[in-house]
């Protein structure tokens, strides 16, 4: 997510070098589940768009390593509601529907018979979703509606239990493992559905079935409405859509399109191929509370932008929270800080002397923390949290740093890092000690 924050930056834009990264998939030392997960939707649209309803599937094996006899979903679509619940799930199979907690983000379902470690089972449920009235990330625009943190996800148990973190607000509380998504959605032909994943469309009469299809990610976010879109092919072979409101100017459009061309095909040499084939650049004139927000293979935007604009920000991210996993409420660093810090190696800036000394605060203190330390926090996670990337880059020096980022990155490539396994992967980049450095930067 990027916050609404002024940055200076130089624009430079880097060249595009032809060969990337070789990725292979992160084997975890640590067990984490459900996992292997199948999602198999089918939803239909309302006239506008903004209410859908119909059956979400979910097959996933037990890679917790003992009996699982419940999961739990994210109904993350409810937390500015709660109760109110926006997102409502029926006519369960597979388990039964427990309770619902964490203000209504949290529903328990136990499941018909314990699933054996390595075993796959399945839940399957009715949904209806309806964007609320509000500028947000699930919401209702205009005649446009956004289904960001709206379709229901299985939470993530390891050793702690299962992560039941409440959504702050901010974002910065999303922690799922990656999986697969295959989403058919029915509406009007009037309607236009930018959406996760690589889509497709087949019209009958008036209405038609947008199909998405996408693979290891950690969430599927869509939108509805009269959306204008143009669609063009990176030099590296990514598709960018970008999709915008009638009132976004062309000079926007255009603007976010050629930064996000760049930016795609610039992290796609630094950190690993971006492996999803298809982008959405999903562009709006007006937000409540935010500039940018990620998703995988689907990007809400600001238009007109600030200086810099939010597009290469939310880029990054779909390495550094998508790609490589973190737990976002427990580290966000872990995405922020690299966000930040990819989007200044994006624009040539290696942000000289940003490191302001002794804080008062680590920049790896979790949503807790932040929450309690309130406005300024963002400068920590994510300009502070870059200044130390920076120094590091400094003090092991950049080809050292350049193949720590891409080492990094293909060794959790679709699994979950913590802040353990980046510390680990610095010192394994150089030869130097870098306990002065982790000290120096409050990084114990
Ligand atoms: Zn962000």
């Amino acid at each position: 997510m990027r916050r609404i924050v002024v940055l200076l930056l130089a624009c430079l834009l880097l060249p595009i070098a032809p060969s990337y990264a070789t990725a292979i998939v992160d084997k975890p030392t640590v067990l984490r589940g459900p996992g292997q997960a199948k999602y198999d939707v089918e939803l239909t649209g309302d006239a506008t768009g903004r209410s859908w309803r119909g059956r979400e599937r979910i097959a996933f094996a037990n890679t917790t390593g003992k009996p699982l006899t419940e999961i739990y979903l994210r109904l993350w679509g409810n937390s500015w509601d709660g109760c109110e619940s926006p997102v409502k799930l029926s006519r369960f199979e597979g388990g039964s529907a427990g309770a619902l907690t964490v203000n209504c983000t949290a529903l328990n379902v136990k499941l018909a018979k314990a699933v054996a470690p390595g075993e796959r089972w399945m839940v399957a449920f009715d949904v209806v979703m309806t964007a609320p009235d509000r500028l947000e990330r699930f919401g209702r625009v205009g005649a446009h509606s956004f289904f960001g943190n709206a379709l229901p996800v299985l939470a993530v148990h390891d050793q702690a239990g299962w992560h039941l973190e409440p959504d702050l607000g901010v974002g910065e509380s999303y922690y799922t493992l990656a999986a697969d998504f295959a989403v058919r959605l029915k509406h009007p032909a009037a309607l236009q559905i930018p959406a996760t994943g690589v889509s497709s469309t087949v019209r009958k009469g008036n209405t038609v079935t947008t199909t998405s299809v996408a693979k290891q990610v950690r969430d599927f976010a869509f939108a509805a409405g009269p959306f204008q879109q143009s669609v063009v092919t990176s030099p590296g072979g990514t598709k960018v859509r970008t999709w915008w409101t009638g009132t976004v100017t062309p000079a926007a459009v255009a603007d976010a399109r050629t930064k996000g061309v760049a930016a795609i095909d610039d992290f796609s040499r630094r950190f690993g191929k971006y492996p999803y084939g298809e982008v959405d650049l999903v562009l709006n004139d007006q937000w409540g509370s935010f500039s940018g927000m990620e998703y995988p293979g689907f990007v809400l935007l600001i238009a007109p932008p600030d200086e810099e604009g939010p597009v290469v920000h939310e880029l990054a991210h779909q390495w550094w929270y998508g790609i490589v996993g973190n737990n976002e409420y427990a580290d966000p660093w872990l995405d922020e800080s690299f966000a930040t810090y990819a989007s200044y190696l994006h624009w040539g800036d290696p942000q000289p002397d940003c490191w302001p000394g002794e804080l008062e605060a680590r920049i790896t203190n979790d949503m807790p923390f932040w929450k309690q330390y309130g406005p300024g926090w963002s400068r920590f996670v994510y300009s502070y949290g870059s200044c130390m990337l920076h120094d590091l880059e400094r003090f092991i020096g950049t080809p050292a740093m350049e193949r720590l980022m891409r080492t990094y990155a293909s060794t959790h490539w679709y699994g979950v890092s913590t802040p353990t396994d980046f510390k680990s992967a610095a010192e394994a980049a150089t030869p130097k000690d870098l306990a002065p450095f982790w000290t120096s930067h409050q990084m114990y």
